[in-house]
Parts: structure tokens; C-alpha cells; sequence
């Protein structure tokens, strides 16, 4: 179906700041029961600042801040932008080489001579570095806080966490209450650690978390929650989004996202926040009762 292509409700779309692609999309609302939400950029802000830098032990602080933001400039991933402000007032960052981006995990490159790893633990692990304990107690109590920390190593090791925090949207919280009252059950989805999945469900009143999820098995997930007898919408944003999207029921994209999100979406949401989705869900049922 194509973006512009409709139809009843599309006037009154409009007013709402929701783009409806076709027919089939409003069908399928009415037999949603779960609506699967992604965290960053959705619910929250996706805007994130970096609160710490924590270096390991014998290293250097700004050494730790320099090689990460260098290596950070070559991302458009929000702690990407988190970490290179952070950096600003450092002046100029070396250049980096073999820059690689390592989806839904992090980053790596080589900055300084030294082939510089960034992200979530697990990458690190997995190509062989060692991450000291200190690392691992300051990231679980970063994440604790409900900020999401990321490890940046080299040569056999990491030598520091960097601790970014992102914030919920003021509407998110209302925005599950009415999704919940239209008999709707949220799910936060999201490729960032379980505490601080948690941490943020908690404070939107959503129950059921699923963390730690690869770009790649969103869509796993939701056709996990189909084959259980779920109907799924999904609400998302990110390039990370577009598969899981269109294989959701009905797929919903936050208008400030990427054009493949909203390609891969039934509907777009106009206003960047939650309440829109909840909006269109309800133009979308309302819609069908007119044309019934
Ligand atoms: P989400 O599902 O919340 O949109 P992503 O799948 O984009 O999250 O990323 C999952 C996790 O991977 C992030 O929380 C972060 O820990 C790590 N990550 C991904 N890209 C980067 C990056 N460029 N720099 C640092 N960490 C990253
Ligand atoms: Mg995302």
C-alpha cells in the first residue's frame, strides 16, 4: 500500500497528526490486543546526555572520554551523540580508520594506533576482551540508576564505562493509561539492558519488559507474540524498527523517525509522542465502525 493512499478517516487523520496507509491497516485494529512499545525514541526522548565517565583502574579519564568520543563520531546512534557532546569542549578528536558499526551492540575502530571497542558488555566479551571488575560494579550501578552504560576498551581490555541517561517523554505515562483503557496490554520493547528497560517501564506503568533484544530479532519477537495468539501493534521509530513494523498486525511510526520506519508502517504518527498512537488507534476503530 502506499503512504498517501486513503480513504475514510484520512481528513480526520490529519487533524490528529495521523497518516493512515490503507484498509487492511483499520481491519486489523480491531482484533489488537498488545501494543509492542519500542524505548528509545518512543517512550522516551531518545535525546541522551552523558552523566559519567568512569575509567578503570590506572587509566586516564579523559583518555577514556577522547578515544570513545573519536570513535563515537562515526554514529548517529543516541549515545553516539550523547558521548561526542560530552566531549565537546576537548577540541578537535583524532581521526579514526575501519570504523564498523556492530548493530544493536556498539561500535569499533581504530583511533590511536589501538583497535577501540564501544558498547554493550557483550561485545566487548565477545571479541575477546576482558572487562575488569570495577567495570562491571560501576555499569550495574549505573544501570541501577536507570542509566544505560556502555564499556569502551582496547588492547585485551575495557578501561572505562560511560554512563548516558535518557528521559522519559512527559506524555508516556498517560499515553499507557488510555492504552490500557481501550483494553490494550503495553509491551516495552528494546535493545538496551534489562534495569534500565525496567526502570523506565516502571515509571510508564508498563508490566512486561523485553530487553537486551538485537535489531535483528525484534521481528522475532513479535511473531513470537503473534504465534502465542496475540494481534500486535507496534509503535517504533528507529531503522532498528522497520522489519518488526511491518510484521506487527499494525505497525505504527513516530513521525520524527526514519523513512524506512515509516515505509515499513501502516500508519504514521504526525506528533512525536505516544498519546498520537493512542489517538490513532481510536480514529482507526472509530473509522471502521463508519464504514462498516
Ligand atoms: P533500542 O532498542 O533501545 O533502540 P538499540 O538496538 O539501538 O536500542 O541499541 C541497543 C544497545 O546497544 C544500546 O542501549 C547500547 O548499549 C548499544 N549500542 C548500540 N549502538 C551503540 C553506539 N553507537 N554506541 C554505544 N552503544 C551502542
Ligand atoms: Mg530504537
Amino acid at each position: 500500500a502506499t503512504p498517501t493512499a486513503l480513504l475514510v478517516g484520512t481528513g480526520r487523520g490529519a487533524q490528529f497528526g495521523v497518516l493512515i496507509k490503507g484498509p487492511e491497516a483499520l481491519e486489523s485494529t480491531r482484533r489488537v490486543k498488545t501494543v509492542v512499545l519500542d524505548k528509545t525514541g518512543t517512550v522516551t526522548t531518545g535525546r541522551m546526555t552523558l552523566l559519567d565517565v568512569h575509567p578503570g583502574e590506572g587509566e586516564q579519564r579523559a583518555e577514556v572520554l577522547r578515544l570513545a568520543a573519536a570513535l563515537e563520531s562515526g554514529s548517529e546512534h543516541p549515545v553516539a551523540r550523547a558521548v561526542v557532546a560530552g566531549a565537546a569542549e576537548m577540541g578537535e578528536l583524532p581521526p579514526v580508520t575501519g570504523f564498523a558499526n556492530a548493530e544493536g551492540l556498539g561500535v569499533t575502530g581504530t583511533v590511536d594506533g589501538h583497535e577501540v571497542l564501544l558498547g554493550r558488555a557483550r561485545l566487548l566479551r565477545e571479541r575477546g576482551l576482558v572487562v575488569p571488575e570495577d567495570l562491571v560494579r560501576a555499569a550495574t550501578a549505573a544501570e541501577a540508576a536507570g542509566r544505560t552504560a556502555v564499556l569502551v576498551g582496547w588492547s585485551g581490555r575495557a578501561r572505562g564505562m560511560l554512563a548516558v541517561a535518557d528521559q522519559v517523554k512527559p506524555t508516556s505515562r498517560e499515553a499507557v493509561r488510555r492504552l490500557r483503557a481501550l483494553g490494550l496490554t503495553p509491551v516495552l520493547l528494546t535493545g538496551d539492558n534489562a534495569t534500565v528497560a525496567r526502570a523506565v517501564a516502571a515509571e510508564v506503568g508498563i508490566d512486561e519488559v523485553i530487553a537486551e533484544v538485537l535489531p535483528t530479532e525484534k521481528v522475532e519477537v513479535v511473531a513470537r507474540l503473534q504465534a502465542e495468539g496475540r494481534a500486535v501493534a507496534m509503535v517504533g521509530d528507529g531503522v532498528n524498527d522497520a522489519a518488526a513494523l511491518a510484521q506487527a498486525d499494525l505497525g505504527l511510526a513516530m513521525g520524527t523517525g526514519t523513512d524506512v520506519a515509516i515505509e515499513a508502517s501502516d500508519l504514521t504518527l504526525v506528533r512525536d509522542d505516544l498519546l498520537a498512537a493512542v489517538d490513532a488507534i481510536r480514529l482507526a476503530r472509530s473509522t471502521l465502525g463508519t464504514i462498516k
